[in-house]
């Protein structure tokens, strides 16, 4: 008698999943980013973007970014004998990951090694996290965009320029003198209106050696444990903008009480407190009752990161969704042969090149600010422009690529499902929608020479597709009617937008990919889905060329 020697319990084989899309280099995968940063000046940057690319693809940063967000931070707003302390606890794996991105000077690369191409290579940092886990992101943008906004106050410079700019992460919560490196944060938002900061009711009162004392609320603070942050107050000539400590050089917790942790959505490895200043020692920044445009200029060098950052999520999204489509079979053929979904890969890694391209682009103008007055007027109209369009595409792009997952794109064990949860967050914050919108009229109208140069930028590719000439030439006699409408500002700023994106694509990138993207969006009959590419292209290559390869 022969034996069966089928395991007792095995019922099933598991097959027709697909590999975990791990240990790779995730800028080596990414020949977009590869290009960007070559045609932008800063192919001096690759060691240390292939670096950050095979940490960021690495099963252990993969799992460090899923017990961040899975084991969330906590307020401590009391010891256990009752004293306010008001810390955030967090997962050892944040701390991990904070070390990781600041050791590799994602916040502050383009400060540290001054020269061309070095925005546009910190940019690519960003975006490469940004894929991986967008949490720490926040405090790493917010640390970026402020080193140029405190490097304008001496004192403050002298205080705070080595900490914020080293790439030593300390997590401990203290004051400054004690710690080898500091993160930034940014207190605005207030219960009554985050858009409208005219608002701002917190009260600043002059003690009378150069400190003021805050009093009131702030309804969104990320990262309140921040080692120093700026915020907003009113004095006597109206709202003026702040630099606070967290801690004071006494060791107390200066005067910020964490009232609590918001629930959110998503960026959920974050915190992000309601707090409450309770005579919060602080030193004004700029001029007083000038508060909103010192704000604005550090959410100027934020919004721009985001387009980046949205550009770097799009990018993880697709690839995801390619390298699953590659491995997993449905009636007989890999679903990435399969008509309708090479289609619709297709079309969403052409919506995620140009999303990268207009970014980089922007950097690159940041990079030559100062040198040239028309890449600064550039930067100035282009940064809104892409962080309106390419943080209102990211929702999009994120559900259309955990479909392509299926089931298993929506469950918590998929990267896929934190990823969707984060992507609406980046058209809210750092001013929503029609905000940034109000902003590119707002651009238009005080900086004459903005225009003449986004036009400029966009005539660039004229002569090179019939159908891209024809669009401008339609922008061309819409644009007196929309600049002064603004409920057509969205009309307005797409329009520029997907002109913006389609002109790189015709300067920078394959023939196939600039074609796809004007046959869809610039000649008529878009539907805004993706699967909508019209016939005559060629929707299988587009898609495999999506699929990463793993080195
Ligand atoms: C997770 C998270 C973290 C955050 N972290 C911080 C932080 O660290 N620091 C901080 O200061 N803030 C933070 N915020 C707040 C964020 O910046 C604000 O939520 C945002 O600026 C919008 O402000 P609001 O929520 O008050 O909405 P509102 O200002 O009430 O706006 C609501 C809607 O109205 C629209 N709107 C406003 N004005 C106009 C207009 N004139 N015309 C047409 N539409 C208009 C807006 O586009 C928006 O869609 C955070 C928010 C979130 C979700």
């Amino acid at each position: 008698m022969t034996m069966d020697t089928t395991p007792r319990y095995s019922t099933y084989e598991v097959t027709n999943q697909a590999p975990p899309l791990t240990d790779y280099d995730a800028f080596a995968a990414d020949p977009v980013l590869q290009a960007a940063i070559s045609a932008f000046g800063a192919s001096w940057a690759m060691d240390r973007l292939h670096e950050t690319g095979r940490c960021v693809g690495s099963a252990q940063v993969q799992e460090l970014a899923r017990l961040a967000n899975r084991f969330t931070p906590e307020a401590r707003t009391h010891d256990r004998f009752g004293n306010r302390i008001d810390q955030i606890a967090f997962h050892p794996a944040w701390h991990e990951l904070m070390g990781l991105t600041i050791g590799q000077e994602t916040h502050a690369l383009c400060w540290n090694r001054p020269g061309p191409g070095a925005q546009v290579a910190r940019a690519a940092l960003q975006y490469l996290w940004y894929g991986a886990e967008s949490g720490v992101c926040c405090p790493i943008s917010m640390t970026y965009s402020a080193i140029p906004i405190l490097k304008q106050d001496a004192a403050r410079w002298a205080e705070w320029g080595a900490l914020i700019t080293s790439n030593a992460y300390d997590s401990r919560q203290g004051p400054a003198a004690t710690k080898t490196g500091a993160t930034v944060g940014m207190a605005m938002t207030e219960t009554q209106g985050g858009s409208d900061l005219r608002q701002t009711q917190a009260l600043a009162r002059d003690n009378g050696d150069g400190t003021h004392s805050l009093f009131g609320q702030k309804w969104f603070f990320s990262v309140p444990h921040s080692d120093v942050f700026l915020t907003l107050a009113r004095t006597g000539e109206g709202v003026s903008c702040f630099v606070v400590a967290g801690w004071l050089p006494s060791g107390e917790r200066n005067g910020i009480a964490i009232q609590r942790l918001k629930e959110k959505c998503g960026n959920r490895s974050n915190a992000s407190a309601e707090i409450e200043f309770r005579g919060a020692i602080g030193h004004m920044l700029g001029e007083p009752g000038r508060g909103l445009r010192t704000g604005l200029a550090m959410n100027h060098n934020t919004r721009l990161d985001i387009a980046a950052a949205s550009a770097g999520l799009m990018r993880q999204a697709v690839a995801q969704a390619a390298h699953h489509c590659a491995h997993r079979h449905a009636f007989q053929r890999a679903l990435i042969d399969q008509p309708i979904m090479q289609n619709v890969l297709a079309d969403l890694a052409i919506e995620a090149e140009a999303a990268a391209w207009l970014a980089f682009r922007l950097f690159a103008a940041v990079d030559r600010q100062e040198s040239s007055e028309s890449e600064r007027l550039l930067a100035r109209i282009g940064a809104p422009i892409a962080k309106y369009w390419v943080a209102k595409r990211t929702p999009a792009v994120l559900a259309e690529a955990l479909e392509c997952h299926g089931g298993n794109g929506f469950i918590e064990e998929h990267a896929m499902a934190r990823h969707y949860r984060e992507a609406p967050l980046n058209s809210i914050w750092e001013g929503s929608g029609n905000v940034i919108c109000l902003d590119v009229l707002r651009s238009l109208e005080r900086e004459p020479g903005a225009l003449p140069a986004l036009l400029d930028e966009l005539r660039a590719a004229k002569g090179a597709d019939r159908r891209y000439d024809a669009a401008l030439a339609a922008l061309d006699s819409a644009l007196p009617d929309l600049v002064r409408q603004e409920g057509q500002a969205r009309r307005l700023v797409e329009r520029l937008a997907l002109l913006l994106q389609a002109s790189l694509l015709l300067r920078h990138a394959a023939h196939e990919v600039a074609d796809a993207f004007i046959a869809s969006r610039l000649d008529g009959g878009w539907s805004g889905h993706f699967g909508d590419l019209p016939m005559g292209m060629d929707a299988a290559s587009l898609a495999r060329r999506a699929v990463p390869v793993l080195s």
